[in-house]
C-alpha cells in the first residue's frame, strides 16, 4: 500500500488520518511519511550497491532536521549549497566527511565554516572561487578538496528555471576550459583535487540527458588521467525527477543501471545527489478551504495555505494533484484553488475538479520538496507547522511560527 492512500473513505498517511493531524497541529500543516522518505533513499542506495558509491541528500530540497537525521541515519552524505545548510547538517547528526559543498558564490566565512567541518569535497563552480578557496584554505592552515563542477552543455529538457548544465546558466565552468584549470587547481598549494563534478538540472524525467552529460564527463576524465591529475570520485548531480501528474521519470534502478554501464570498470567513486526524488512524493501540505467564492467565469476555493507556503505553482507554474480529504464528497465543480496572498499569482491549482464546502480539507500531493523549503512570511503569513508519521505515531517536527518570531528580529526608530 502506497504511504498516501484512502481507507475507510477518508486520506491516510500511513496509519494516521489526516483530519486527525489538521484537528491536531492545525492547518496549514506539512506532512511527510517515514516509510516513503526510507524507501526513497533506500531504492537509491540499493540501485548503486556493488559500487563504491555516497548519495548525498540535496539538502535544499527539504532541509528540516527530522529528515536530515533520518537520511544522515540511514548512512547519507549531504549536498549543500550554503553554510546554514552545513550548520543544520551537523545540527542533524549528519557527519561532515560525507557533505560536498556545490554553490556559485560561496563566501569565504562560508569555505572557513566548511573547512573547519572537515567537509568531504567543495565543488567549485569558477576560476575565482578556486583562487578564493586556495586563499582561504592558506589562512586556516587546511588543504581543500575539491571538485570542479563542469557544465556539460546538455539540455536536461526541463523547466528553464531548473536547468543548470546548459552554456547560458550561471552553474559550472564550461567543460571545455576543464582541463586548464584542472591543471591550474593541481598547481595551488592549499587545493587537493580529488572529483570531478557535474549537475544538469532538476525534474528531469528521461535518462538520455544523464546519460549525454556522463559521456562528456567521462572523456574529460581520461583527458585529465592523461595530463596526470587523478580523479578519485565522480560527483554525477541530482535531478532525477518524480511523478506529479502524468510524467514518467525513469525507476530509480534504470537510472543507476544506465550509468553503472557506462562506468564499468572505472575505479572512482561514485556521487550522487538527488534531492525532489528523495523527498517530492513523501510529503503533503494539508489545507482547509476557509469559503468558496462563485465569480461571473470561475469558481475559487479560497484556502488557508498560500504561494508563502508552497511557492511552486506560483513561481514555475508547477502542478501539484490536489485531493479532499474525504473521499468521493458528492458531485463535482471546476475550482482554481487559490490562497488569502494579496496577488493573482497565488494559486495551489487551476481548473481542479472537486465537491468541496467550507471547511474540507485539501490535501496538496507531492510537496515534500521544495516546499517548506521555499516557504516564506510574505504577507506576514507565520511559516506551516511539520509533523512526520510513523505508522500510527506522528511526531510534531516544528512548531509552527508565530507573529511574534515574525518581528522578533525588528526595532523600531527611537522617539
Ligand atoms: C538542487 C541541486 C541538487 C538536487 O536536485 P534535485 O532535482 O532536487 O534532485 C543536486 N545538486 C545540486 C548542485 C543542486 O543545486
Amino acid at each position: 500500500m502506497t504511504p498516501i492512500h484512502y481507507r475507510n473513505g477518508e486520506l491516510h498517511i500511513e496509519d494516521v488520518p489526516l483530519s486527525h493531524l489538521a484537528e491536531h497541529y492545525g492547518t496549514p500543516l506539512y506532512v511527510y511519511s517515514h516509510a516513503a522518505l526510507s524507501e526513497a533513499f533506500q531504492a537509491f542506495d540499493q540501485a548503486f550497491s556493488g559500487t563504491d558509491h555516497l548519495v548525498c541528500y540535496a539538502v535544499k530540497a527539504n532541509s528540516s532536521l527530522a529528515i536530515l537525521n533520518l537520511f544522515a541515519r540511514l548512512g547519507a552524505g549531504f549536498d549543500i549549497v550554503s553554510g546554514g545548510e552545513l550548520q543544520r547538517v551537523l545540527a542533524a547528526g549528519g557527519n561532515p566527511r560525507k557533505v560536498v559543498f556545490s554553490g556559485v558564490a560561496k563566501s569565504a566565512e562560508e569555505m572557513r565554516q566548511a573547512l573547519n567541518a572537515g567537509i568531504l569535497c567543495f565543488n567549485i563552480e569558477s576560476e575565482a572561487e578556486m583562487e578564493r578557496l586556495n586563499q582561504v584554505a592558506g589562512s586556516v592552515g587546511k588543504i581543500a578538496p575539491v571538485s570542479l563542477r563542469v557544465n556539460p552543455d546538455v539540455d536536461p529538457k526541463t523547466h528553464p528555471y531548473i536547468s543548470t548544465g546548459l552554456k547560458g546558466n550561471k552553474f559550472g565552468v564550461p567543460i571545455g576550459d576543464a582541463v586548464r584549470l584542472y591543471q591550474k587547481a593541481a598547481d595551488l598549494p592549499n587545493l587537493h583535487v580529488t572529483g570531478l563534478d557535474c549537475h544538469i538540472g532538476s525534474q528531469i524525467t528521461e535518462i538520455s540527458p544523464f546519460v549525454d552529460a556522463l559521456d562528456k564527463v567521462l572523456a574529460l576524465l581520461d583527458q585529465l588521467e592523461a595530463v596526470g591529475i587523478p580523479i578519485h570520485h565522480l560527483d554525477l548531480g541530482g535531478g532525477l525527477g518524480i511523478r506529479y501528474s502524468d510524467e514518467t521519470p525513469p525507476p530509480v534502478a534504470d537510472y543507476a543501471a544506465a550509468l553503472r554501464a557506462k562506468l564499468a570498470g572505472r575505479p572512482q567513486k561514485i556521487l550522487v545527489e538527488p534531492g525532489r526524488a528523495l523527498v517530492g512524493n513523501a510529503g503533503l501540505l494539508l489545507t482547509k478551504v476557509e469559503f468558496l467564492k462563485h465569480g461571473e467565469t470561475k469558481n475559487f476555493a479560497l484556502v488557508d495555505a498560500a504561494m508563502n507556503d508552497l511557492m511552486r505553482p506560483a513561481l514555475y507554474d508547477a502542478w501539484h494533484d490536489i485531493q479532499t480529504v474525504k473521499e468521493n464528497a458528492g458531485a463535482t465543480t471546476a475550482y482554481e484553488i487559490v490562497g488569502p496572498v494579496c496577488e493573482s499569482g497565488d494559486f495551489l491549482g487551476h481548473d481542479r475538479q472537486l465537491a468541496l464546502a467550507a471547511g474540507d480539507l485539501l490535501a496538496v500531493l507531492s510537496a515534500g520538496a521544495y516546499g517548506m523549503s521555499m516557504s516564506s512570511n510574505y504577507n506576514t503569513r507565520p511559516r506551516a507547522a511539520e509533523v512526520l508519521v510513523v505508522g500510527e505515531q506522528a511526531h510534531q517536527i516544528r512548531q509552527r511560527e508565530s507573529v511574534a518570531d515574525l518581528y522578533r528580529l525588528e526595532t523600531l526608530l527611537p522617539q
